[in-house]
């Protein structure tokens, strides 16, 4: 079988690990703050603060930004349910915006018209390894005042007009393992403003600035020495893993047939966290199958708008249609498209998708 995802892990992340047992500091230590640094560097911010999880990176950033009751975050409901979840755990409320159809990532025409006197952010999801357009973005965040909060969860190293994604605004990455990078779990922050990394390492320990003095509500979000041991051996691996990613959604471009490929837009370099297709006329849901009949797995990311989620209209009511989101629930299907797959996997996932749509 030919599985979605293979952590590419090596005798660095072995080794890094054991030093890390013998040493003594198991949690939040030496190992964190180094990685932090190299994360920071990577992303060309000056400043990183690493979580216990993608999750809590995002969780933890609406709250820095002051981010609660009664505000209104705008993003995209073509992503993974954490995008939003974290702006209600803030006690916020997701606006969703449709997407643009070729990228997968919010349509920039559409927000303006979804800002109210309540929107205190725009929370651009980095889809599949693709920049949002984030120029637009950008000019409409500072036209009405707004945070920009990027969900980078799945596109650790992509760029946009030469800039790495997390540093337009404040950053949130993933670093679990079927991420282009992983630290096991694991999430980082990243910023160029010193309040918010300060108030996002605040938040992460218990709201305690002195130790055992607890000015504001905090959790524990931290991330292990032990994690971050795992995270800086493969930091180092990242443009490497990035590029197999690149050579091999290249060689899928070029031989694929009967299906849309990746649109990659003019100025951004796409890491392919995914490398995602769409099937047209009905026929996604045959190809998955004839797909894993093959031996290729595949995945639907993702089948279920987070607008459609029965929590969020059973439980908070949303009623929304959103055109472009809803039929490319329906027609995406993401192929194999890791660091660790070989030249006869990639010619196995061709024939096995040409033979299917011819
Ligand atoms: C993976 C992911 C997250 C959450 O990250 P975890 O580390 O799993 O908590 C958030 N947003 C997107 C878009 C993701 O892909």
């Amino acid at each position: 079988m030919i599985h979605m995802a293979k952590p590419q892990m090596g005798a660095e992340e072995k080794q890094a690990v054991l030093e890390v047992l013998d040493s003594g500091i198991i949690a939040q230590g030496p190992r964190v703050k180094a990685f932090e640094e190299g994360f920071a560097q990577m992303c060309g911010v000056k400043h990183a603060v690493a979580t216990s999880s993608g999750t809590t990176a995002l969780h933890v950033a609406m709250l820095a930004h002051g981010i609660g009751e009664g505000d209104e975050v705008i993003t995209s409901a073509f992503t993974f349910i954490a995008s939003a979840n974290s702006v209600l755990y803030a006690g916020a409320k997701p606006v969703f915006v449709d997407i643009d159809p070729r990228t997968f990532n919010l349509d920039v025409n559409q927000i303006e018209a979804a800002i109210t006197p309540r929107t205190k952010a725009i929370l651009p999801v980095h889809l599949y390894g693709l920049a949002c357009d984030m120029d637009p973005i950008m000019s409409l965040a500072e036209k009405h005042g707004l945070a920009v909060i990027e969900d980078a969860c799945q596109s650790h190293g992509a760029t946009y007009k030469g800039k790495k994604v997390g540093s337009f605004g404040t950053g949130t990455f993933s670093l679990y393992p079927t991420k282009n990078m992983t630290s096991g779990e694991g999430g980082m922050i990243t910023t160029n403003d010193p309040a918010i990394d300060e108030k996002s390492r605040v938040l992460r320990q218990h709201g305690m600035r002195v130790r055992y003095y607890h000015d504001e509500l905090g959790f524990n979000f931290r991330m292990t020495d032990i994690h971050a041991a795992i995270g800086l051996a493969q930091l180092q691996k990242l443009e490497q893993f990035n590029a197999k990613r690149q050579a091999n959604a290249k060689f899928l471009s070029e031989n694929l047939k009967g299906v849309v490929t990746p649109y990659v837009p003019e100025g951004c370099t796409h890491v392919f966290h995914q490398y995602t297709i769409r099937v047209p006329d009905g026929k996604r849901d045959a190809l998955r199958a004839h797909l894993q009949e093959k031996g290729v797995g595949s995945e639907v990311y993702y089948p279920v708008p987070i607008h459609k989620q029965n929590y969020y209209v059973k439980e908070l009511g949303y009623n929304q249609t959103l055109p472009e989101t809803e039929k490319a629930a329906t027609e995406v299907l993401s192929l194999p498209v890791h660091a660790g797959l070989t030249p006869s996997d990639l010619e196995v996932i061709v024939s096995a998708v040409n033979e299917f749509m011819a």
